[in-house]
């Protein structure tokens, strides 16, 4: 079992442009001892958007909530509409509407700029919002990449049913996961990354216990979004990250061939006395860590300070993007 280290979720809430209130799970800036970026990396950064209602927008034409173009560069944004639509617009003509349950990963590269707006659709009519934005940090060899933009719906998702570990013979089925990118066992995720990672959107509506499996070389976090469960018999709620301890092992100690072996995270999620069941919904990050230095401020992410200095040098003079 891979034990829990710390649980993350005291953090207050705060606007992204006027779309996206979220609050800042991980932050690559953010230099505590016991939670910094070595405990996460390569995930830089992580917003929740916890749901957040929004009256119709009657302005939207003119002003829609969101973010006006902005720039990025040297790592991946990965956006995830639980609740209401995102619509999207990017310098390499990537363009599309993130319904929900849906995922966007933006490769951002070499550089890219972007604006990110609640959909036509969703500003006219208004409602619950609820999304993440995770930041994939790129290894220094694919940092300069080619700006790329990955649609993922929900439909070309890989779907795992959950299957009651303390009743095998009844062969219950307790939840699902939609496997957003990595591998669950044999099954391979639907994004293509640059480093391994595994992202998995997991929901349990009966009672009943079941086990993930991630590798002992990934860091490893899970947020709960929505409900209560047990996590390695350590209750958690609603809006808390957990944080597991450090992998025990690290592929810069093995042959390139050689599969790590399995930790588990145990999941039990008890029945309540009316039967009655609210659901449980988890997102779960795992990677291997890159291991290299980072140098970023805002929307930049890059390997030395001199680096930062040249594409914020490069972004003032109009050079960025060519
Ligand atoms: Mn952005």
């Amino acid at each position: 079992m891979r034990p829990i280290k710390n649980i993350h979720g005291d953090k207050a809430p705060h606007w992204v442009g006027d779309g996206f209130y979220v609050k800042t799970l991980i932050n690559h800036l953010d230099d505590s001892p016991d939670f910094n970026y070595s405990h996460t990396d390569p995930f830089l950064l992580f917003d929740y958007g916890t749901p957040t209602t929004f009256d119709p927008n009657p302005n939207y034409k003119t002003q829609p909530h969101g973010i006006g173009q902005h720039p990025h560069k040297g790592f991946e944004t990965v956006t995830i509409a639980y609740e209401g639509e995102i619509s999207h617009a990017d310098s390499v003509g990537g363009q599309g509407t993130i319904q929900e349950g849906d995922v966007q990963w933006m490769t951002a590269g070499r550089g890219i700029m972007h604006e990110e707006f609640h959909s036509e659709a969703f500003g006219q009519r208004g409602g619950v919002f609820s999304m993440v934005q995770l930041w994939v940090n790129l290894p220094s060899t694919h940092k300069l990449t080619d700006p790329n933009y990955q649609s993922i719906k929900r439909v070309d998702m890989p779907i795992v049913e959950l299957i009651d570990s303390h009743n095998l013979d009844h062969q219950t089925t307790i939840g699902k996961a939609a496997i957003i990118a990595g591998t669950w066992q044999e099954i391979t995720g639907a994004a293509n990354t640059f480093t391994p990672i595994n992202l998995w959107d997991i929901e349990l509506h009966t009672a009943g216990a079941t086990t993930l499996k991630v590798p002992n070389t990934h860091n490893t976090l899970l947020l709960i979004q929505e409900g209560e469960l047990l996590v390695n018999g350590t209750s958690v709620s609603a809006g808390n990250l957990i944080q597991f301890d450090a992998p025990t092992q690290h592929r810069t100690d093995m042959q390139a061939e050689q599969k790590p072996a399995a930790d588990t995270i145990e999941l039990l999620y008890p029945a309540t006395e009316n039967g009655e069941q609210a659901p449980v919904k988890l997102l779960l990050l795992s990677g291997e860590p890159i291991g290299e230095p980072v140098a970023g401020y805002g929307p930049f992410v890059m390997n030395t300070q001199e680096e930062l200095r040249q594409t914020f040098r490069d972004y003032q003079t109009g050079n960025f993007i060519k």
